[in-house]
């Protein structure tokens, strides 16, 4: 059976019925085959979306309301079957499916009960000789393009918004992971989401599937989670139509410990850090960044958690290649392995939770993304260097810091040039908090009160009595 777009409503075939597979990473064998849509597929999503904009973005916000309500209670209701689904395509255990999917499925309930909040106001001129109204109205179609990370959650906290606020949409998973994006879509009409508001693509073609949608005069916004190198790309293309632009891109999560931090509660976050989705995630903590007088306490105590961890296999071959590289170049700057660092043998991309000490600022895994379960761990003696140390990135998006003094909590999360903070927690993601990033990590933000403005114009109305 092959994976059929969603365009209009309709399920249908890709032009000339081209399709591509998705593997199971756990085993390397084929999973589903899935439509690869061509250029002109991705024309007719955007065609769909276009010509169902006017009246969706007429529709009652309490009806727009309801229909996320409903999706919400029917994916926690298909919970198992969803986890089963996502852990087949991208591999982490089912526990962790389950819970990215109760995450997600929050982002349909959280804007559920936005849709109805959406408000202007109204005002006196300074002068008093006009008055001063806005409203807010759907930014209209928009483009969406997902990774295969959290192949639900990064999903719904754009659908999300884009419903509630009005917005019609063309989606595009990753080739990796589309499968839990088709269910979701049989789930939003189930819910009673109208024939052409959402419209999925899955395509191998990706560059030449979504350029011309992005630089279609058509679209309205473009949301993309990724990697930064190709949302540098996206930016670009975006100029041309002036498109309003939001950004997740890659993350080098600082996780700084300091001297009078409790060690047990900072082992527990680190665990949360790290190990959440196999550390393929832009919040991963991707430097532990230990005062020089609790290192050696800490990473025998983290090592001896990570032992003991459970791990799926990691995305595909080529990511497994990659962080097995990342360690490689650390041991040759001298690192020290606590535990892991070996490829296992056998079938599947997995790699070992990994401890690494002694490692130097030279080392490749200070500046890059490792988006596996490798902890590099590295030393500071006073707070200043700390900030520095932690700040020492292009990225932004998210630090952690263990500290039991409230002085010391506030200057550094105050210093830390980053979207969002842990404070002596190791995961900070929530459907009623913004999520995003500073610096090259990105900008816009998803969830919270922030997240639905992504998804409406700001009019204001001049008025003469
Ligand atoms: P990626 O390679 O940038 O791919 C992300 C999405 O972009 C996929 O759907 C991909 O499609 C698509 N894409 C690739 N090239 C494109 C092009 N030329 N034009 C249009 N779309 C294109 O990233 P990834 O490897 O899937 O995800 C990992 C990255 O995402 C990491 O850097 C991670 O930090 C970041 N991330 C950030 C957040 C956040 O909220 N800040 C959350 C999760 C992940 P194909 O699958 O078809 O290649």
């Amino acid at each position: 059976m092959t994976h059929q777009l969603f365009i209009a409503g309709q399920w249908r075939d890709a032009e000339g019925g081209a399709t591509f597979e998705v593997e199971n990473p756990a085993t390397g064998e084929t999973l589903a085959t899935v439509a690869d849509a061509s250029a002109a597929d991705g024309r007719a999503a955007l065609d769909a979306a276009v010509a169902a904009q006017a009246d969706w973005a007429r529709t009652a916000p309490r009806d727009r309301g309801e229909i996320l309500r409903r999706a919400f209670e029917i994916i926690t209701e298909r919970t198992d079957e969803l986890a089963e689904q996502m852990t087949a395509e991208m591999g982490k255990p089912v526990s962790e499916s389950k819970a990215e999917i109760a995450y997600g499925a929050e982002f349909f309930r959280w804007f559920a009960e936005e849709s109805v909040r959406i408000a202007g106001r109204h005002s006196v001129a300074p002068n008093g000789a006009t008055r001063l109204l806005t409203l807010k109205q759907p930014v209209g179609p928009c483009l969406m393009i997902t990774p295969w990370n959290f192949p639900l959650a990064m999903g719904t906290r754009k659908i999300g918004p884009a419903i509630a606020a009005g917005c019609t949409m063309v989606v595009k998973p990753a080739s990796l992971t589309p499968l839990t994006m088709l269910t979701l879509g049989e789930i939003l009409t189930e819910a009673g989401l109208p024939d052409g508001v959402l419209n999925i693509v899955t395509t191998k073609s990706t560059g030449e599937v979504m350029e011309p949608i992005i630089r279609d005069p058509r679209l309205r916004k473009l949301t993309f989670t990724g990697s930064t190198e190709v949302g540098r790309t996206l930016i670009e293309q975006a100029a041309e139509g002036v498109l309003r632009v939001s950004m997740e891109l890659g993350g080098n999560a600082p996780f700084l410990v300091f001297e009078d931090a409790d060690l047990e509660k900072a082992v527990d976050g680190a665990m949360l850090a790290k190990m959440r989705n196999i550390g393929e995630a832009c919040t991963a903590a991707n430097r532990f960044i230990v005062h020089e007088s609790l290192a050696e306490e800490f990473s025998r105590r983290f090592a001896e958690r990570m032992e003991q961890a459970e791990v799926g296999p990691l995305v595909e071959a080529k990511q497994r290649d990659k962080v097995a590289e990342l360690v490689d170049d650390a041991k040759e700057h001298g690192a020290q392995v606590l535990t892991g660092g070996e490829v296992p043998a056998g079938a599947g991309y997995f790699y070992p939770p990994t401890v690494l000490t002694g490692v130097p600022t030279e080392a490749r895994v200070w500046r890059e993304e490792i988006f596996g379960p490798v902890a590099p761990i590295f030393t500071f003696t006073d707070d200043d260097e700390a900030l520095r140390m932690a700040n020492d990135t292009e990225f932004g998006l998210v630090a952690y810091a263990f500290t039991q003094s409230y002085s010391r909590a506030i200057k550094v999360y105050e210093g830390l040039e980053t979207g969002m903070v842990g404070i002596n927690q190791g995961v900070v993601s929530n459907p009623a908090a913004p999520f995003g990033g500073m610096k090259a990590s990105g900008f816009g933000r998803e969830g919270g009160d922030e997240g639905i403005e992504e998804y409406l114009e700001t009019k204001y109305v001049g008025l003469a009595p």
